[in-house]
């Protein structure tokens, strides 16, 4: 692909970059005032033993529908929301959402874990651990039933506001789970230092766990760390019956992904534990 540095090339170019960005502008007000109102939303992928094959969870994963630019992915606004300063106020919303569906369902969901993504930028907030340790007593649920995903980018703010609320949170009884794990910035020693009870190993080795020998070898010695650090493991993005039981003859502990489940709607989750405890 050559670059041509003709008058109209760079035009067209420029042009580009300015709708792009005022299409971001858009983007984040209506983000802005959709968080305000708290219309956003999430859906669960539940999360599976791969031993017994019994659900053991869920991951909590935000929506958004937004009336006038119809569905964005959270791969797209979350990084937006955290740029314009947004995901604190959205982390909050989604958690009280969470929290208060959680509580009223206590009866199903007490025996099952809970996970909830984080930004690093969340961490940032020196008060973050404190507030969310707070909102669960206030809904009477327990941190034991709450994992929080942080992505291993955050792990690379060696910096004391995010130490603190890591050591609170894990003090309080929340689990902690490195997301994304093999692709960041994560190294060894942050993975024994940090209170990390569980390793998530990024989709992309999974995906390709069939196609390339490579990704075998760090699926593999991922799993192979875990069980060495006594950290569970876990897969994502499973789409296959081969790689599926190929993780389970690794000894991988916990699947999650399309080819055991989708994402799907509180209630559709709620259906189907029942469905599963009544096994
Ligand atoms: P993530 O935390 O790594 O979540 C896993 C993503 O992979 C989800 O995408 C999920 O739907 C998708 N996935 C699961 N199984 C499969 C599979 O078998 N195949 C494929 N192709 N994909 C699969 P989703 O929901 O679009 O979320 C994307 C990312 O957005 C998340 O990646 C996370 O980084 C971020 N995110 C989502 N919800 C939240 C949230 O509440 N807070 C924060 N801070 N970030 C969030
Ligand atoms: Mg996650
Ligand atoms: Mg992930
Ligand atoms: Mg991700």
């Amino acid at each position: 692909n050559s670059v041509t540095f003709s008058s109209g090339t760079w035009a067209a170019f420029t042009d580009e970059l300015k709708s792009d960005h005022a299409q971001q502008l858009t983007i984040i007000t209506l983000l802005r005032e959709d968080i305000r109102n708290g219309r956003l939303h999430y859906h669960i992928q539940p999360q599976v033993c791969l031993r017994t094959n019994k659900i053991i969870g869920g991951e909590v994963l935000l929506r958004w529908h937004n009336e006038q630019l119809g569905p964005v992915s959270p791969a797209e606004f979350v990084p937006l929301a955290e740029q314009a300063g947004l995901i604190y106020p959205l982390t909050e919303m989604l958690f009280e959402k969470v929290f208060v569906w959680a509580s009223q369902h206590q009866d199903l969901l007490k025996t099952t874990s809970l996970s909830l993504n984080i930004s690093a930028l969340d961490l940032l907030q020196a008060d973050f651990a404190q507030k969310v340790y707070n909102s669960i007593n206030v809904h009477q649920l327990t941190p034991e039933q709450f994992t929080l995903e942080i992505t291993e980018t955050s792990m690379f703010h060696n910096n004391d506001i995010v130490n603190n609320n890591v050591e609170e949170l894990h003090k309080t009884g929340f689990k902690l789970s490195i997301d994304d794990f093999g692709i960041g910035y994560s190294s060894m020693l942050n993975l024994v230092t940090l209170k990390t009870n569980e390793l998530k190993i990024d989709q992309f080795f999974v995906m390709g766990l069939l196609k390339q020998k490579s990704n075998q070898y760090l699926c593999q010695n991922m799993i192979h760390l875990c069980q060495q650090l006594n950290i569970t493991s876990v897969a994502e993005g499973i789409e296959d019956q081969q790689t599926l039981a190929t993780l389970k003859d690794w000894q991988c502990e916990i699947g999650q992904g399309y080819f055991l489940y989708k994402p799907m709607s509180p209630d559709d989750y709620l259906l189907l534990l029942q469905e599963t405890l009544c096994e």
